[in-house]
C-alpha cells in the first residue's frame, strides 16, 4: 500500500516518544516517518543531562530502542534544521537545501534557553544548559580555566528554578565554586512557598552551594584576561564568576509556526487544541513547543502526552489531551525537593497543614480541602519520600489524619499504608497506573523493578516514582508468596548487609570501584540511597577522611562540612568532650573561641557544649582555635558514635560500685569516629540507680558489684526503647570485647538508616542469637570483628585536625562565601538571656523598616 508520508520537525524526546507510538500501533504501515533533526545525534533524554557530569556517555543518554531508527518507515536525518515551511506547498525545507513533501506536518521543535538581554551576556563564559553541546562546551570551558587558574573557578548561574540548581549541582560537581542568583525572594519560586524556598536554600547551601535571593543581575563584566569576570547586581552587589550558567527560563522554538502564519500564543507557542491540532489541520505541534489550553508545558510528561494523543489521531483515533499534569521533583543529590497539585493553596476554602523541623532541614506542607479530606497539592523539602505514594492520591482521600504523611517515620501512629487505586497514575512522564504496575507482576510474571520498568516504562525517565514503583511490585510479589528483594537500591542488587560483605573480602577502597565491582550497571552512577551507604560501608572496611577525594561527594549534608546545620543557615560545632569530663581550662578555651566569635552555647543531653551561630568560612577559624587547646570532633553531624555519657560514679558518689566516669572516657575514645549505619549513642552509669539513663542509649553500661551489665539496642526520640540485657557482670576487658564485636556486628548486618534497636527486633533470633555471635562465636566471625576494630582504634585521626591541615579540603569551607563584602541578611541575631539568637522574620522586617531592633550579622571581630 502507499503510506502517506509524517514529516516531524525536531529529534527531541518527544518527537521520539512520537515515531516509538506511532510504529507501535500502526501495523498495516499507513503512515511513512521523516525526522528531521538540528541536532546531530539521535534523540536523548534531556531530563537526565546533568548525568553527563557524573560519567554518562552522551550515547548512553539515547532514548529508547535503537532498532526504532532501523525501520524501514523511519528516516531520521540529523544535523539538518528546517528553515521553512510551505503550508501551500504542504512541504518543508532544512538548511542543507533538501525540501521534503508531507501529508501531515508534526513541529516538535521544543524550546530555547532564553537569555536576557543583559550587557556582556554574549562573552566567552557564559553558557546555557538545554543540549549535550551546551554541558560539554561549559566542561571543557571550565577544566581549561581550572588548569590556567590554579586556584578554584568561580561560577555563578543565574535563575534559581529546577535547572538552576541542577546546573548548580553540575558546576559544584566539577570542582567549581558556585553561587546561584534568584532574581525572586526564594527558590523554586514558582513550585515552592516561601517557607518550602527557605528551607531548601539551607539545604542548598548545606553542600557547598552559595544562594543571593532578590539578585538581579545588570551587567555582566569581562576580565582583564578575556572572558567573564564578574557581575554587577541591581542593588549595586557584585558577584566575581569566571563562568557563567543562564538558566532564566525557556521560549517556544515557534520562528518556523510564526513564519508560515500559524496561530501562535500570547506568550508563543504554536497554538494547538486538544487533539494537538494548530489552526492548520495538517500541522500539529507537540512537547515544549505547543500552547496548548492556554500555555506552554516545560515538562516531559504533558509532551509525551501530546505525542500519544498525536499518534492515536494520525491513526483515526479520538484520544485528546488529558490536562497536564505539573508535580516536579528536584534531581540533585542530597537535596529532596517535590511540589505538586495545588502547592500554593490557591483553591478556594483549601486548608494547609505544615510541618517544619529546621534542625532537620526539613519543610512538608499539605494543601487540602476545606473538609481536610482531599489532597490538593503539597510541598516536600529535605524529606521527599511521601511524594511517590502522595502524588497519585491528588484529587483524592487520604485515609485517617493527612498529618501522619507529614511527620518523621518513626513519628506518631505513622502514615498509614496507602492502597492506591489501579486507575492512580503513577509514573506521570509515561503515563503508567498503579493497576499496569501490579498487572505486570501478576499477568506478565515481572518478579522485580528491573523487569517491570522494562515492561511498563514506569519510572524510566526522571525517575521520581521510582520509590513507588518497587513499594508496588514488593507488595505484589509478597500476596503470591515470592520472596522479595532485599536490594539496596537499583543500582546494587545486594542489600547492605550483603555489600558490606563484598566490599569488606574483595578490599575495595572507593565508590567508582564498588560501583564496577558490584553494582547492576543500571542508569545513573548511584544515588542518594547507595551513595551514603556505600561511604559509611567504606568507612569502616577501608578507612580515609570524611572529605578524601571521591568520599567527600557521597556525604550526607552535615558530613560535608563536618558541621551540623541549623534553621538559619548557619552551623552549630561540638568539640568531643569523653564521658562529659572537662577541665577548667577546656571550659575556658570554649568560652573563649563562643565569646569571639559570637555562639550561643548550650549544654548538650549527651554532656557536652554546643556552640550555635558559626557561618561555614568560621568553621576552620573556630576548629584551629579548639584543636589548639586539645580538642577534637565531636562527630555530632555523622551517622558514628555520638557520645557516651556518664554519672559522676564511685569516684564521687556514695552509692557508686565502679569508676563510671573513667570507663565512659575509655568507650568514648575507642570508638570515636566509628561510622555506621546511624547515630550511636552510649551511657554508663555507676550502679543501678542508673544516673546516666544507659538503658535509653544503643549500648548502655551499668555497674555491679562484680563488674559490669551491658544492655543493648536502646534509644530515645519518637519511639523510645529500653536496651536488653546482653550480658552480665563482666570484667572491664571483656566488657569491651563484647562491645566491640557488637557494634560491628551491627555495622556489617543492618540495614541503611537502621538504628540499634530495630536492627535486633529483626534480627534472627533476637538478643540470643546476637549473645552467640558476640559471646560465644556461632558464626566463627569473632576474630575478624577483633581485628577489624583493633585496627579502627589505631587508624582513627581526629578528621577537622586533618582538615586544618591540608589545603585542599579546606577549600570548601572558603565557598560558601560568595559574597565577602555582603553580610548575608538571612543571619541576623538578637540578644536573649546575654547571648545571640536568630532572629526572627518579624525582627528581620522591623529591622529592614529602620526600627529599633538590634540585629547583628555574626561578624563579629575575633580576638588576636
Ligand atoms: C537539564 C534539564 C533537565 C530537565 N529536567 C526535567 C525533569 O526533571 N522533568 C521534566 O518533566 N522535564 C525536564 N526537563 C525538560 C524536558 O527535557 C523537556 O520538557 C523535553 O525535552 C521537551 O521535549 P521536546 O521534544 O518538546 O523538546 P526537546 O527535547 O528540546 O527537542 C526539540 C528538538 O528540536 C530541535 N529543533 C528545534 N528547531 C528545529 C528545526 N527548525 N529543525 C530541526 N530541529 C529543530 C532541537 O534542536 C531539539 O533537539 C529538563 C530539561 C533540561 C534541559
Ligand atoms: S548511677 Fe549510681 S553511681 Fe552513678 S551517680 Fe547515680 S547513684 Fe551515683
Amino acid at each position: 500500500m502507499n503510506s502517506r508520508h509524517l514529516v516531524v520537525v525536531g529529534g527531541g524526546m518527544v518527537a521520539q516518544r512520537l515515531v516509538e507510538a506511532l510504529r507501535d500501533r500502526d501495523a498495516a504501515g499507513t503512515w511513512r516517518i521523516t525526522v528531521l533533526a538540528e541536532e546531530p545525534r539521535r534523540p536523548y533524554d534531556r531530563v537526565a543531562l546533568t548525568s553527563y557530569f557524573s560519567g554518562r556517555k552522551p550515547e548512553e543518554l539515547e532514548l529508547g530502542d535503537a532498532a526504532l531508527w532501523d525501520d524501514p518507515l523511519v528516516t531520521l536525518v540529523r544535523d539538518d534544521a528546517v528553515t521553512a515551511v510551505d503550508r501551500d506547498a504542504r512541504t518543508v525545507t532544512a538548511a542543507s537545501g533538501r525540501t521534503y513533501a508531507y501529508d501531515h506536518l508534526v513541529l516538535a521543535t521544543g524550546s530555547y534557553a532564553w537569555v536576557p538581554p543583559t550587557e556582556g551576556a554574549d562573552l566567552p563564559g557564559v553558557f546555557v544548559y538545554r543540549t549535550i553541546d551546551d554541558v560539554a562546551a561549559l566542561r571543557g570551558y571550565v577544566e581549561k580555566l581550572q588548569e590556567d587558574l590554579r586556584r578554584p573557578v568561580r561560577g555563578a548561574v543565574l535563575g534559581g528554578g529546577l535547572l538552576g540548581l541542577e546546573a548548580a549541582g553540575a558546576l559544584h560537581a566539577l570542582g567549581a565554586q558556585a553561587t546561584v542568583l534568584q532574581v525572586g525572594s526564594h527558590l523554586m519560586d514558582t513550585q515552592l512557598d516561601l517557607g518550602g524556598g527557605e528551607a531548601l536554600r539551607r539545604l542548598i547551601n548545606a553542600i557547598g552551594i552559595g544562594v543571593r535571593v532578590n539578585a538581579m543581575t545588570v551587567r555582566i563584566r569581562p576580565h582583564r584576561r578575556g572572558g567573564v569576570g564578574r557581575l554587577d547586581l541591581a542593588d549595586g552587589g557584585r558577584v566575581d564568576a569566571d563562568v557563567v550558567v543562564v538558566a532564566a527560563g525557556v521560549r517556544p522554538r515557534d520562528e518556523l509556526a510564526r513564519a508560515a502564519g500559524l496561530e501562535v500564543g500570547p506568550r508563543g507557542g504554536v497554538v494547538v487544541d486538544d487533539t494537538c491540532l494548530s489552526s492548520d489541520p495538517a500541522v500539529s505541534a507537540v512537547g515544549e513547543v505547543a500552547c496548548i489550553q492556554g500555555a506552554c508545558i516545560g515538562l516531559v510528561a504533558p509532551g509525551y502526552a501530546m505525542a500519544e494523543v498525536t499518534a492515536d489521531r494520525l491513526l483515526g483515533g479520538a484520544a485528546e489531551f488529558p490536562g497536564a499534569d505539573t508535580a516536579t521533583k528536584l534531581k540533585l543529590a542530597g537535596v529532596d525537593v517535590a511540589s505538586f497539585g495545588d502547592a500554593f493553596g490557591r483553591t478556594e476554602g483549601a486548608l494547609e497543614l505544615v510541618w517544619a523541623d529546621p534542625v532537620a532541614g526539613v519543610y512538608k506542607k499539605l494543601v487540602m480541602s476545606d473538609d481536610a479530606r482531599t489532597l490538593l497539592g503539597g510541598v516536600l523539602v529535605g524529606d521527599a519520600s511521601a511524594y511517590a505514594s502522595l502524588r497519585p492520591m491528588l484529587g483524592r482521600e487520604l485515609p485517617g489524619d493527612p498529618a501522619a504523611f507529614l511527620l518523621p517515620e518513626g513519628g506518631g501512629s505513622g502514615a498509614p499504608d496507602l492502597e492506591l487505586p489501579d486507575d492512580a497514575g503513577v509514573c506521570s512522564c509515561n503515563n503508567v497506573s498503579a493497576g499496569t504496575i501490579r498487572a505486570a507482576v501478576t499477568e506478565h510474571g515481572c518478579t522485580d523493578v528491573g523487569a517491570v520498568k522494562a515492561c511498563t516504562r514506569a519510572g524510566t525517565s526522571c525517575g521520581s516514582c521510582l520509590p513507588l514503583v518497587k513499594k508496588l511490585v514488593t507488595t505484589e510479589l509478597s500476596k503470591q508468596g515470592i520472596t522479595v528483594s532485599s536490594a539496596l537500591c537499583e543500582h546494587f542488587a545486594l542489600s547492605r548487609a550483603q555489600l558490606y560483605d563484598a566490599v569488606l573480602v574483595s578490599g575495595v577502597r572507593s565508590f567508582t570501584e564498588v560501583v564496577e565491582r558490584f553494582g547492576t550497571r543500571a542508569e545513573g552512577r548511584g544515588c542518594d540511597i547507595c551513595k551514603p551507604a556505600v561511604a559509611s560501608i567504606l568507612a569502616t572496611t577501608a578507612p580515609a577522611h570524611v572529605l578524601e577525594g571521591e568520599r567527600a561527594a557521597l556525604q550526607d549534608t552535615n558530613d560535608h562540612v563536618m558541621a551540623n546545620l541549623q534553621k538559619d543557615g548557619s552551623y552549630s560545632v561540638v568539640p568531643r568532650i569523653p564521658g562529659g569530663e572537662v577541665t577548667p581550662e577546656g571550659l575556658i578555651a570554649i568560652g573563649e573561641v563562643a565569646k569571639d566569635f559570637g555562639l550561643y552555647t548550650k549544654i548538650t543531653g549527651g554532656q557536652r557544649i554546643d556552640m550555635f551561630g558559626a557561618r561555614i568560612d568560621q568553621l576552620p577559624l573556630i576548629w584551629q582555635r579548639l584543636v589548639d587547646a586539645g580538642f577534637e570532633s565531636g562527630h555530632a553531624y555523622g551517622k558514628s558514635l555520638r557520645t557516651v555519657k556518664s554519672c559522676v560514679g564511685s569516684t564521687w558518689c556514695r552509692f557508686g560500685v565502679q569508676d563510671s566516669v573513667a570507663l565512659a572516657v575509655l568507650l568514648e575514645l575507642r570508638y570515636r569516629g566509628l561510622r555506621s549505619p546511624h547515630k550511636l549513642k552510649m551511657g554508663v552509669s555507676g550502679c543501678a540507680r542508673e544516673c546516666a539513663e544507659a538503658r535509653g542509649k544503643d549500648v548502655g553500661v551499668i555497674a555491679t558489684d562484680k563488674g559490669w551489665n551491658v544492655y543493648v539496642g536502646g534509644n530515645g526520640g519518637f519511639t523510645p526503647k529500653h536496651a536488653v540485657l546482653l550480658a552480665e557482670d563482666l570484667s572491664t576487658e571483656d566488657l569491651i570485647r563484647t562491645i566491640d564485636r557488637f557494634l560491628l556486628y551491627y555495622i556489617r548486618t543492618a540495614d541503611r538508616l537502621q538504628r540499634t534497636a530495630p536492627w535486633l527486633e529483626e534480627l534472627e533470633g533476637g538478643v540470643d542469637a546476637l549473645r552467640g555471635v558476640v559471646l560465644e562465636d556461632t558464626l566463627g566471625i569473632a576474630a575478624d570483628l577483633d581485628e577489624q576494630m583493633a585496627r579502627h582504634v589505631t587508624e582513627y585521626e581526629d578528621e577537622w585536625r586533618a582538615t586544618l591541615e591540608d589545603p585542599e579540603k579546606l577549600r570548601r569551607f572558603a565557598s560558601f562565601v560568595n559574597a565577602p563584602q555582603t553580610a548575608d541578611p538571612s543571619l541576623a541575631y538578637v540578644p536573649e538571656r546575654g547571648q545571640a539568637r536568630p532572629a526572627t522574620a518579624d525582627e528581620r522586617d522591623a529591622a529592614l523598616r529602620g526600627e529599633p531592633v538590634l540585629v547583628a550579622g555574626t561578624t563579629l571581630e575575633v580576638r588576636a
